[in-house]
């Protein structure tokens, strides 16, 4: 697979996320007044696809779509309007293709915006959001730190891609916010519980899979039909308060603990432009189950990187590298999963991977391992340390799949954290 050569010059480096062969969604306005639109990542410029339909040139869809803060109205028209839209947009952008934008100086310079004008929003509605748990390495890091290494896999990991059901509410654009989060914790040696600020406040490196088709009630899915509804991927931060975790999550999983926010990327790679990445997951141990059994190679090759930058510090340090490659179970398993029961599936459902790490020290996707429970914290370049995430603190994902001269970016997906809100009165 070549990068494909566009007329919008700063497309074709081989450093840019956003070659032709990318084209990711996303949702921008310019200036506080605009109404925010859907546009694709194209070079240093974001295309605006509102602008495009509205002047007849991008006829894909069976209702205006694009003219909307979401992605979610042209999800819906379905695979084949998604492949029609690449391939339009493909031609009206590649050299020596259709001349309607490029001929068109005015127009030109109305639809390219460049992206260091544009704000950047979520891109869709999230309907649901499911977060699974389907990296092996970070499975055993973790298990091995709760239970010990004989026991780190519980009975049925190596069977279910196990997950549980988040909150859709609190999945928030790359850039927002995250204050620390308030919960009951019991610290280690103490009998008794307390309310207050988390102090083991962590990320989660994970790529999410949007869904862009639905499933009917009581209607299971095959791997095969799942894998066909989904529309792209983003990066996605699945903030983790692990005292708060650690004392609420036994039996029934995480709940306050991961509900206060998760984090995406303001781009969605649409599934086509990571079909050349496409590869095999790890060996199984034990063969799964006929219904979770992938009829091709269900995982990407992605370069996954995380930096921790202290509020105020002039450098961000790198803290980890990791690769989606690394998962056990792929989206399409997950979704497959999901379905199984009959649990029926949206447009606009978000499917966290679980934490990617992979099998040393310094692929781990999260404090947690990188910092052993906080018994080994980190180094960074400013000179501090770090266990757990600070007041200030920036932590920034981004990914890509590198081809020969081209890479499929994803951006960044970033989060500062605030202090804890001052608690309510509770005596009232
Ligand atoms: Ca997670």
């Amino acid at each position: 697979m070549k990068r494909l050569q566009s007329w919008v010059e700063s497309a074709n480096s081989a450093e840019t996320h956003f070659p032709l062969n990318n084209m990711p969604c996303g949702v921008f306005s310019v200036g506080a007044d605009d109404d925010p639109r859907c546009g694709v990542a194209i070079g240093d410029f974001v295309l605006d696809l509102a602008l495009l339909e509205d002047r007849g040139l991008l006829d894909v869809a069976s209702e205006t779509v694009f003219d909307l803060p979401y992605w979610n109205a042209f999800m819906e028209e379905g695979p084949e309007a998604w492949e029609a839209l690449r391939a339009r947009l493909t031609d009206l952008l590649i050299e020596g293709g259709d001349d309607a934008l490029r001929g068109d100086a005015s127009l030109r310079a109305e639809a390219l915006v460049p992206l260091a004008d544009a704000s950047l929003h979520m891109p869709f509605i999230v309907a649901e959001y499911t977060d699974f748990y389907a990296g092996r390495h970070h499975a055993f890091n973790v298990g091995t730190m709760f239970r010990g290494a004989e026991n780190a896999l519980p009975p049925n990991w190596l069977h279910i891609p196990i997950g549980y059901n988040g909150r859709a509410s609190s999945v928030v654009a790359s850039g927002t916010p995250i204050h620390r989060p308030l919960g009951q914790l019991r610290p280690p040696g103490s009998d008794s519980p307390h309310f207050g600020p988390s102090r083991r406040l962590d990320f989660e490196l994970e790529m999410g899979a949007v869904v862009g088709g639905g499933s009917e009630l009581g209607q299971p899915l095959t791997v095969s039909e799942a894998e066909s509804m989904i529309f792209g991927y983003v990066l996605l931060n699945d903030w983790s308060a692990r005292d708060i975790q650690a004392w609420e999550y036994q039996p029934l999983g995480p709940f306050q603990g991961k509900a206060f926010g998760t984090t995406i990327g303001p781009w969605i790679v649409m599934r086509a432009a990571l079909e050349p990445f496409r590869c095999e997951g790890p060996a199984r141990d034990v063969p799964l189950l006929p219904y979770l059994q992938e009829k091709r190679p269900g995982l990407y090759d992605i370069s996954l990187e995380v930096t921790l930058q202290p509020d105020g510090a002039d450098t961000a340090t790198t803290i980890t590298r990791t690769n989606y490659r690394e998962m056990y179970y792929s989206a399409a398993q997950q979704l497959a999963h999901h379905a199984s029961s009959g649990c029926p599936m949206t447009p606009g459902d978000l499917l966290g991977s679980g934490t990617i790490s992979g099998p040393e020290k310094e692929n781990r996707g999260s404090l947690l391992e990188l910092s052993w429970g906080g018994k080994e914290p980190l180094s960074l370049e400013t000179g501090e340390t770090r266990a757990f995430l600070e007041d200030g603190d920036w932590l920034t994902l981004t990914g890509w799949a590198q081809g020969a001269d081209f890479r499929i970016g994803f951006g960044t997906c970033t989060g500062q954290i605030l202090p804890a809100v001052t608690e309510p009165d509770w005596s009232k």
